[in-house]
């Protein structure tokens, strides 16, 4: 319960807010936003495929560096460049670009060639794929293009459709929960006499669900960031609630507009999607503080949220893009980073 003092004003309980480890960017999508940051300030026409992420923040921040995002390569200027997205798309649209004269920055996530490049070597070796993954997703839908055979499964229901058939292969779009993908190959075990499976389920991922769990278990209510759509972002919220610790998603800070919701809780954690700025989880801590917090600690709202964010991102975990991310501060030299 919240307290409500004698003027009939509510007083917030939350004591801290603990944003979980290795959050921020995963390393596919800060190489790609980096790529499009340094073409631009390298005076460059520069345009992405698609959004690099569904975040408007991360859009307005490269709209400032002059990176527009379109969604045909028809809307690309002839001797402009394009990045692609971490994501990766299929193999004609590498070959449209290039036909079109345009420079093409491939911000495919490494990750996601070694999936390509699995496909590719499944098809040869003449097996009937099946991808696990969101059928209309990017990344499958660029996988696709390695495999345009394979068999798209999401959903538990839809599995019994998929045929039987001699020689099997089981492959994943990289975001995919770890537990469907094995749940999913058990399920095929007895559906092919040969099953191979690769497992190209991200890391960034897996290590993205271990601390938010680990963050769940030590706080009263977690607050998961990133997009509504977000397939990691969702099961980040279904794995809090696993843990037991009752979990909301959002999008961004300002969605938080209910302090009620906070009533009763002393220790609140933060975590967020693998397209979510670490900066965006810093603004959510500071929110929950000044709008939940104990009087003295909403009065240290914006100092608290910098601590709590200072100790997520570690420097062995660096999960900020560009050290600068305001185009007037841009460094001069090109920066190279660690992975996630
Ligand atoms: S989630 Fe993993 S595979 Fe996907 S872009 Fe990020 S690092 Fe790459």
């Amino acid at each position: 319960m919240a307290i409500v003092c004698e003027h009939r004003c509510r007083m917030g309980t939350v004591e801290t807010v603990r944003i979980a480890k290795r959050t921020g960017f995963c390393y596919g999508v800060r190489e790609a936003i980096d790529k499009a940051k340094e073409s631009a300030a390298g005076g460059k026409a520069t345009h992405t495929l698609g959004q690099v992420v569904h975040n408007e923040g991360v859009i307005q921040n490269l709209l400032d560096f002059g990176v527009r995002s379109v969604e045909s390569l028809d809307d690309v200027d002839n001797g402009a460049a394009v990045v692609i997205r971490a994501h990766g798309v299929k193999p004609e649209v590498f070959e449209r670009a290039e036909d079109r004269g345009l420079e093409v920055i491939d911000g495919t996530c490494t990750w996601v060639i070694a999936e390509q490049r699995q496909l590719r070597e499944l098809v040869a070796e003449g097996y009937t794929i099946v991808l696990l993954g969101t059928p209309k997703h990017p990344e499958v839908v660029g996988l696709l293009g390695f495999a345009p055979d394979a068999i798209v499964v999401d959903e538990e229901a839809d599995w019994v459709n998929i045929p039987r058939r001699k020689r099997m292969a089981l492959i994943s779009q990289s975001t995919q929960p770890p537990w469907k993908f094995e749940k999913l190959a058990a399920f095929m075990v007895n559906r092919s006499h040969e099953l191979k499976i690769v497992n190209t389920v991200c890391p960034v991922t897996i290590r993205r669900q271990e601390d938010t769990v680990e963050a769940a278990r030590e706080v009263d209510l977690m607050v998961v960031v990133g997009g509504r759509s977000s397939a990691n972002t969702k099961e980040l919220t279904r794995l809090c609630g696993i843990v037991g610790t009752p979990a909301i998603q959002i999008e961004h800070a300002p969605d938080l507009n209910d302090p009620s919701v906070f009533d009763g809780k002393k220790v609140v954690g933060v975590t967020g999607g693998t397209s979510t700025p670490i900066e965006d989880l810093r603004d959510v801590a500071e929110r929950v503080l000044a709008m939940a917090g104990t009087p003295t600690v909403a009065a240290r709202a914006v100092e608290l949220a910098r601590e709590a964010l200072a100790s997520a991102a570690t420097p062995a975990g660096r999960t900020t893009s560009l050290p600068s991310t305001r185009p007037d501060q841009l460094p001069t030299q090109t920066q190279t980073h660690g992975a996630a």
